[in-house]
């Protein structure tokens, strides 16, 4: 039975982008993904300075899109020019499997093939995989890192409950255009969420965001009608995890990405967050000491993690308060802040402080 360092399971942002830290340190990694061919639903928008930091290129990019639109439930208009950095549309395709080569050029072994179980010898782990040519694999794994989304069998497997997720509904509208991010507030098509129109290569991403599953097409139709477009009839439904200061690690397995629910509330935002928490564990693995994880990531992330869910919670409860919020967000100094908080992560800690500042007020 083969043996390595490492076995991270699932090979989307988070996965590739952990195996390739990993492999660069010398670390011998198994990178397992059970559908190298999938295209993830997502807007997949992600601002350009995440290239900077992970070194990746634009060769996945499909559009660079320099402004927001914000519209509110009344139909009030905002337009953010973005400044200090540009929002990067890529093609989920063609990004993860970028990513997976990175990992691969690095020195990781990739295997196609779909995790099924788990177990602790005491020493290390034996994972079983079922692979993509039908047979099964055993390999043993001193550390896992579960990177397999939303709906983790790692994390199911190791006991831990699964992440609570948002519903969405989308679908790529090949004769919408738009020469914006397009973020749309209203209860009547996304209760407690918005819904948006991402431009892309052909047409645009056009989704909605969903507190309930069993409304998911009538909101999305609704948000169609307000947007003045048709669909092709060929949506789908998807779940966003909902962070919550959850479990990053148990025993020696630690959990990246839509599997640790490592995704920003309010915007939604997640590629970024499941690269840098992946990156954050295999920094951990790395260290020798995996707790370091959870320090890493806390100190980095969790005070605007929590301050933006309770933002949601205040603005996202009713058409009164998303109203509010759009209106909140004509002001040039708020956008700055946010736009710094958003674009350049964490290269200006402050921009939290004045975004606490302008929105605390706010909230009880
Ligand atoms: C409709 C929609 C729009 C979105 N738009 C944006 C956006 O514009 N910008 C943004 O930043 N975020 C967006 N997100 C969120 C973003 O897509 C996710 O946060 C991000 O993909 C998380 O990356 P990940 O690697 O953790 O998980 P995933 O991308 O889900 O990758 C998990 C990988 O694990 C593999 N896998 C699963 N189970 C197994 C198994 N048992 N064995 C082996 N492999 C397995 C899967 O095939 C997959 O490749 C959007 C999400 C949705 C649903």
């Amino acid at each position: 039975m083969d043996k390595f360092d490492v076995a991270v399971i699932g090979g989307g942002p988070a996965g590739s982008t952990a195996a390739r830290y990993l492999a660069l340190e010398g670390v011998n990694v198994l990178l397992v993904e059970r559908d190298s061919g999938r295209i993830k639903p997502c807007g997949g928008g992600i601002p350009s300075s995440a290239f900077e930091e992970f070194g990746i290129s634009d060769s996945a990019v499909i559009k660079k899109i320099d402004k927001l639109l914000l519209v509110s439930p009344s139909g009030r208009k905002n337009i953010m020019n973005l400044s200090g950095g540009m929002i990067n549309i890529v093609s989920r395709r063609l990004f993860d499997e970028q990513l997976r080569e990175m990992a691969s050029q690095a020195g990781a072994e990739l295997v196609k093939g779909e995790f099924r179980k788990i177990r602790d010898t005491g020493k290390d782990y034996v994972i079983g995989i079922r692979q993509k040519n039908g047979t099964s694999l055993e390999v043993r794994a001193d550390y896992v890192i579960g990177c397999d989304g939303v709906h983790s069998m790692v994390r199911q497997a190791m006991g831990l409950s699964p992440v609570n997720y948002v519903y969405t509904y989308s679908e790529i509208i090949r004769d919408a255009s738009a020469d914006a991010c397009e973020f749309w507030f209203s209860e009547s098509h996304a209760e407690r969420s918005y819904s948006w129109v991402f431009p892309g290569g052909e047409g645009c991403l056009v989704g909605t965001g969903l507190r309930s599953r069993s409304k998911a097409r009538e909101s999305f139709d609704e948000f169609l009608k307000r947007r003045g477009l048709k669909s092709n009839g060929a949506g789908r439904g998807y779940m966003i995890p909902e962070w919550k200061d959850g479990d990053l690690v148990k025993g020696r397995v630690l959990f990246a990405g839509d599997a640790a629910a490592h995704v920003m509330p309010l915007s939604y935002e997640g590629i970024y967050y499941s690269m840098k928490s992946a990156h954050l564990a295999s920094t951990a693995i790395i260290e020798g000491n995996i707790l370091l994880y959870i320090k890493l990531w806390h100190k980095r992330f969790k005070s605007r993690f929590r301050f933006m869910k309770r933002l949601e919670s205040h603005f996202m409860q009713n058409n009164r308060t998303m109203e509010k919020m759009v209106s909140i967000l004509a002001n040039p100094a708020i956008q700055k802040a946010f736009l710094k908080l958003w674009l350049k992560k964490d290269s200006d800690k402050n921009a939290l402080l004045s975004y606490i500042r302008f929105f605390g007020k706010y909230l009880n």
